[in-house]
């Protein structure tokens, strides 16, 4: 039987109504903006309402929204394939071609002692989430132990290993049992690192603590964890899921600690609006997944082509416009613009940035204030007294000091 609906009911329920209706909420108050459509650093509502979209979809779209050669990308593999296969059986030029161009964005230099040398071996999946599952289950099966370190504050994701992780009881308490074996440190602090011991098979860290507030640790931090899980045969799990492709100023944030980790997670900004994710090691280290069990971790959507077609044209953009440098200058220049009375402090590195504010009650006004005014800001997971700011790194001077100028204007009132 076909269900026939009267006209009249169609006309009259909203996307807004239905969005309330049959979207499964997670909170009680989400920002529910109707979007129409988006290019470069601007969203626009229903009735033509523009928004600076000043948070990138949170740390997603580095090269702005509907970059041109991002569409080309994808256009062009809409032509040929979608999905063929599940992961790692054929050949798709996507996925290779966006393999050796993440490699070659890290070739290891002589100035980064490594155990375990060159990451060279791309493992693809659909999220960060999932990039960090299996980076776990990598450094579980090559080391050969299961306890693992994170840092107080952390978010690496929300499926139940990258959850175990947290460093917040708050998003964990009530979905017990997790993962036994956890430990927390608290980042950036050099006293804590003792509890990496023998028994850690990895330390999963963040080189800028994002949704603590953007937290940059003291030079000589990174030298000592790397030095410290070398010692105890520890692998150290760089998660650039927020830093990476040029967010923080160099196209990996690690690039400015002056070590290089044994495992590499990328996802958001990767994909240019693209969902995908990965997780990247020595081939010394990734073939262990080739037995005890074969098919030591299966995908089937992982570097979908029209993905990884998309994250290899965003990888370029980044690259061939030195977007990095630019996002440093353009950092700075937030840090000089925005000077008020009621921002104690910017903190952050490259358009990674965090405004903190005297109080919640106060950045949630402004931040509404701001929305109605057409720019869009946001806090932190575990910051409520922060502004977010991560604009495309495509965002020119001009939109920067109008949006910048929003704020103020909203701040002075
Ligand atoms: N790690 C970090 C640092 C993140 O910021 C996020 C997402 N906010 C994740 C992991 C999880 O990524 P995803 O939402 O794609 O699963």
């Amino acid at each position: 039987m076909r269900l026939q609906l009267p006209s009249t009911f169609i006309m009259h329920v909203t996307p807004r109504q239905l969005f309330f209706s049959h979207l499964a909420q997670t909170s009680d108050f989400p920002l529910a903006l109707e979007i129409d459509r988006a290019e470069g650093v601007f969203l626009y509502g229903k009735n033509g309402q523009r928004y600076f979209d000043l948070i990138s979809g949170i740390a997603v779209s580095n090269v702005g929204h509907r970059h041109p050669e991002v569409l080309s990308a994808i256009q062009q593999q809409l032509d040929k394939y979608l999905h063929l296969m599940v992961y790692g059986e054929y050949v798709q030029s996507p996925q290779v071609l966006l393999a050796e161009a993440l490699s070659d964005t890290l070739r290891l230099d002589a100035r980064y002692p490594s155990p375990y040398g060159t990451i060279s071996n791309v493992y693809f999946t659909n999220s960060g989430t999932e990039a960090i599952e299996g980076a776990m289950k990598l450094a579980k099966r090559f080391t050969g132990r299961h306890e693992f370190v994170s840092c107080y504050n952390a978010y690496h994701g929300a499926t139940q290993g990258a959850l175990s992780l947290a460093g917040a009881e708050f998003f964990k308490q009530n979905f017990r049992p997790l993962l036994p074996g956890i430990r927390h440190i608290r980042h950036g602090a050099i006293a804590d690192l003792e509890n990496i011991t023998q028994r850690t098979a990895a330390v999963i860290i963040e080189v800028i603590s994002g949704e603590a507030g953007v937290r940059v640790p003291e030079a000589g931090y990174f030298a000592a964890l790397r030095q410290r899980c070398t010692e105890v045969g520890a692998l150290l799990i760089l998660d650039e899921i927020q830093t990476g492709f040029g967010r923080t100023g160099t196209f990996w944030a690690f690039e400015s600690t002056g070590i290089y980790p044994d495992l590499l997670v990328s996802a958001k900004g990767m994909g240019g609006g693209m969902p995908i994710g990965a997780f990247m090691a020595s081939p010394e280290i990734m073939q262990v997944f080739k037995e005890k069990p074969i098919l030591g971790h299966i995908t089937t959507f992982g570097g979908h082509p029209v993905s990884c077609a998309a994250s290899l044209a965003t990888l370029r953009v980044i690259r061939e416009n030195q977007l990095p440098s630019r996002a440093h200058a353009l950092g700075q220049r937030i840090k000089a613009r925005l000077q008020h009375p009621s921002i104690k402090e910017i903190r952050g590195q490259g358009l990674m940035l965090a405004a903190e504010m005297e109080s919640f009650g106060v950045l949630k006004s402004v931040i509404d204030r701001c929305i109605e005014r057409g720019v869009i800001t946001d806090w932190f997971l575990f910051c409520d007294n922060a502004m977010r700011l991560a604009p495309p790194l495509i965002i020119s001077e001009a939109e920067l000091d109008e949006a910048c100028g929003i704020i103020l204007g909203v701040l002075g009132e």
